[in-house]
């Protein structure tokens, strides 16, 4: 299999993360599981351009590091174990985005949850937004403390560094990324002129 539409669909989302300001230059990663093989996932490579990014750079390869499909001169996602150990450890996680979008890194380099403040957060993120502990880029340590905050929620912050969203499909994925943005966005907004109200989770 050379899984065409995987890759087309990975380039279309991290053109999109780029454009629409979820990550600046090369930063960011977009994954989703194979159809045929649970144990493996297609994923961006490392440190490239998404403007001129097309779905031969993308990478497949296992949960245990295993190259599968791989241009010669391509690396995968430096990510890659974060994005392995999410689809090792939730059956339900068939698509993870990761950025760094400027207001909800904001709040990760405070080591803040964002507080469940919008009522769409409930149906859309599963609530707060919670913190994973820091770790160095890239390593398993990240991919665990990520696996443990995010819990059963769409997303969770990365501490000093940035956001993870994850979902059955990519859409939902990426559209969680964008509400954490909004989230933390329209929060900080609000703390300038005033105290916003919390809400508890139903
Ligand atoms: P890659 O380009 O290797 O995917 O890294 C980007 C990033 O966000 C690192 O955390
Ligand atoms: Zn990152």
């Amino acid at each position: 299999m050379d899984y065409e539409d995987e890759r087309r669909a990975i380039v279309e989302y991290a053109k999109r993360m780029y454009d629409e300001k979820l990550v600046s230059a090369t930063s960011g990663n977009i994954s989703i599981r194979l159809p045929d093989r649970s144990d493996a996932f297609a994923i961006t490579p490392s440190s490239e351009r998404y403007a001129t990014m097309t779905g031969a750079r993308i990478v497949i390869m296992t949960i245990d590091g295993e190259l599968l499909q791989c241009p010669e001169d391509a690396r995968p996602s430096s990510e890659w174990r974060l994005h392995a150990e999410l689809y090792r450890h939730k059956e339900a996680i068939h698509a993870v985005c990761h950025t760094h979008s400027p207001y909800a890194t904001a709040w990760a380099s405070l080591r803040e949850a964002i507080p469940l403040v919008l009522a769409e957060m409930q149906p859309w993120l599963g609530g707060s937004v919670e913190v994973a502990p820091y770790a160095a880029l890239g390593t398993l340590e990240v991919a665990m403390n990520v696996v443990n905050a995010i819990g059963e929620r769409g997303a969770c912050l990365l501490a000093n560094h940035g956001v993870v969203s994850v979902a059955p499909n990519l859409d939902l994925a990426y559209v969680r990324s964008c509400y954490v943005e909004d989230a933390a966005k329209i929060i900080h907004l609000a703390r300038c002129i005033g105290a916003p109200y919390e809400i508890a989770m139903r």
